[in-house]
């Protein structure tokens, strides 16, 4: 039986989407945090089972009978994910799970992403807890750029303050197919997979947004200082804007330069190109 933990999420809806296509019903289990919020799957008659990644009692008796888990990263702060991933690996454990696949992020082992350090700690504790696994280090999601783009629809240009830093930008449901993949066969034992679509620049994003609006869209790319005084000015709260300027000096950077076909081969097509990503923003946009 799999499992899918986030399930409500953003990213977990479409795994269990792309699962339906690829196994029976009676072989999905999703787990919630909050039942309220399982309704569309008890529409789809998947089993449902309730648990919290801050509980670990709810978490061993959501796992048990399990063979493939799918741990979606969970949010908050540093110390808070930590201990909510290390509870699910010790439950995954203690239930004997036979396969646990995470979703970690790019280049785990060296990235300086703020979100890095959890993955990198997470990962070392599902290696050593030898459960057989699979890490999905995914790239950037093309959504969380909705801000910029946005912004470009009400005539702004592309701000950043990358240079021209590339990342590997795919929507979620490229990820999701990845991860339904992996669950389906249950064959990608203790594999790492960059999961990345062509690396593009801010630059790239433009060019792609020029024609896609038939009207030139310039790319703006300024300092960190300024990068963070524009974001504040257009109501972005301060943490938001420091962490946002930690992202774009991570791609300055590289981290998220990729260059893997691991997201192609797990999916058996290819990644769906920014400049697709990018007419399907807009167009629900607009
Ligand atoms: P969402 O916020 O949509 O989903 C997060 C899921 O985690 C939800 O189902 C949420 O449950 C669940 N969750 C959070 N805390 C707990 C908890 N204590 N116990 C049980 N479940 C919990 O995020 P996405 O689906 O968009 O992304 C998935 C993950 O990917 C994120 O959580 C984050 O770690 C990471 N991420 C990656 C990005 C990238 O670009 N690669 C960008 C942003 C995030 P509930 O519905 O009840 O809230």
């Amino acid at each position: 039986k799999i499992l899918i933990t986030g399930a409500t999420g953003m990213l977990g809806v479409k795994v269990v989407q792309a699962l339906l296509e690829r196994v029976p019903t009676e072989q999905l289990a999703v787990s919630v945090r909050d039942l309220a919020k399982a309704e569309r799957f008890k529409e789809q008659r998947i089993e449902i089972r309730q648990a919290d990644y801050e509980d670990p009692a709810s978490l061993e008796a959501a796992f048990t009978g399990i063979d493939r888990l799918l741990l979606i990263s969970s949010q908050g702060d540093d110390e808070t994910r930590i201990r909510q991933h290390s509870n699910v690996i010790y439950a995954a454990e203690r239930t004997g799970v036979g396969l646990l696949v995470y979703t970690s992020v790019s280049k785990a082992e060296t990235s300086s992403l703020p979100v890095a350090e959890v993955h990198r700690q997470t990962e070392a504790a599902i290696i050593k807890s030898g459960i057989p696994y699979t890490f999905l280090r995914n790239n950037w999601y093309v959504e969380n750029e909705i801000p910029v783009i946005k912004n470009v629809l009400a005539g702004g240009p592309v701000l950043t303050a990358a240079e021209s830093g590339r990342v590997g930008w795919v929507p979620r449901v490229d990820y999701a197919e990845a991860a339904a993949a992996v669950l389906a066969s249950g064959k990608h034992t203790n594999k790492i997979y960059e999961l990345s679509g062509i690396p593009s620049s801010y630059a790239d994003m433009a060019r792609e947004l020029t024609s896609i609006l038939g009207r030139r869209v310039i790319v703006r790319n300024v300092d960190d200082k300024t990068y963070q005084e524009v974001l504040i000015a257009n109501g972005t709260p301060d943490v938001m804007a420091e962490f946002s300027l930690d992202i774009q000096r991570a791609i300055r950077k590289g981290d998220l330069d990729v260059e893997s076909a691991d997201l192609p081969y797990l999916m058996g097509r290819p990644a769906i190109s920014l400049k697709q990503s990018l007419t399907e923003i807009v167009y629900y946009l607009n």
